[in-house]
């Protein structure tokens, strides 16, 4: 029978009211998949954590890929919480190097609650995973019946069962019935990037009105800053007085300018005033096109983690962000 391994992390999924508390992790993965009665695959699972995916870190996420990698299984199933998922799972396809299946998924209806997701979304993820042509995909997320890409998929609402979207791709596919449709290919993936080396700090500094420029300037000069990714406005732009800082940090850190939209890509040659798209990428910033601020840091940090210097990290933005 076809072997999927399940890593349990913990989020609402695993979480039950304690009385005066709220929700807190308490069940591991023993107790969510005994809840699915019969399944169809032979199942290897192990709770490897048990926290709100707040405060999910990447030394988690090594030991919990190289413990899926270790199981030699035919899929695995990496189960946390909802509010830093599109990370995780972005981060697993950035390092995933195996055409294994690697499907996350959470909940986001806690099991104290009425109709919890949990369940179902663990369910839909071991079929996921249990589907050959899952194989190849890197890392997928199910949730509330849809298959997204780990590349587009981001938490879009705090608390609806359909929070999750790709848009403007579009989820790959849906579970029906137990079995997983897809509705699109996905683009041949890149190699998986390697390193261990994650020390450091990236810090995500949002742009906007009457800014201009400290927040940024105090951001990169704090210890232990390895680089910075910008959530500019519109299609990748900053003030003139926060254009000033770029031109002066760009020497000794990465600067990455992504649009804090949440849709569209940045630009590349529209607009030439002093904090516009083009004169940033001439100061040598480094565009993140259809990434978004949340995973151009993940693959910023992972890009750092393996050792890439400016051009690797250019090349590496241009390979993963753009489409073309
Ligand atoms: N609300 C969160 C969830 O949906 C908690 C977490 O992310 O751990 O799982």
């Amino acid at each position: 029978m076809t072997l999927i391994a399940v890593a349990t992390l913990g989020g609402t999924i695993s979480m039950a009211p304690v009385a005066g508390a709220g929700a807190v992790p308490r069940l591991g993965a023993a107790e969510l998949l005994g809840g699915l009665g019969d399944l169809p695959v032979d199942v290897l699972a192990e709770t490897l954590a048990g926290i709100g995916s707040a405060s999910m870190d990447f030394a988690t996420l090594l030991r919990c890929r190289d413990w899926g990698l270790r199981q030699d299984a035919d899929g695995f199933v990496v189960v946390q919480g909802t509010d830093t998922l599109e990370e995780t799972a972005y981060f697993l396809d950035l390092c995933w190097p195996s055409e294994i299946p690697v499907v996350v998924t959470g909940a986001m209806r806690n099991a104290g609650l009425l109709s919890p997701d949990g369940p179902a979304n663990l369910r839909n993820a071991l079929t996921v995973a249990a589907d050959p042509r899952s194989r190849g995909r890197g890392a997928l997320v199910t949730l509330n019946d849809d298959v997204h890409a780990a590349r587009w998929v981001r938490k879009a609402h705090s608390s609806r069962l359909d929070a999750f979207t790709s848009a403007p791709a579009g989820p790959l596919g849906m579970v029906v019935e137990h079995a997983v449709h897809y509705f699109h290919p996905s683009p041949p993936r890149p190699p998986a990037l390697t390193g261990e080396d994650f020390g450091g700090l990236v810090p995500v500094v949002e742009t906007g009105l009457d800014d201009p420029g400290e927040v940024l300037a105090h951001a990169a000069a704090q210890p232990g800053v390895r680089g910075i990714v910008l959530a500019a406005t519109g299609a990748g732009h900053v003030s003139a007085g926060t254009a000033d800082v770029v031109a002066r940090l760009v020497d000794s850190l990465p600067v990455v300018v992504a649009s804090r939209t949440g849709a569209g890509p940045t630009l590349r040659s529209t607009y030439g005033f002093h904090g516009s798209e083009s004169s940033l990428i001439a100061m040598g910033a480094t565009m993140a096109g259809w990434l978004d601020a949340r995973k151009a840091r993940i693959l910023l940090r992972t890009l750092l983690a393996a050792g890439a210097d400016r051009d690797a990290i250019e090349r590496g933005f241009r390979l993963r962000g753009d489409l073309d």
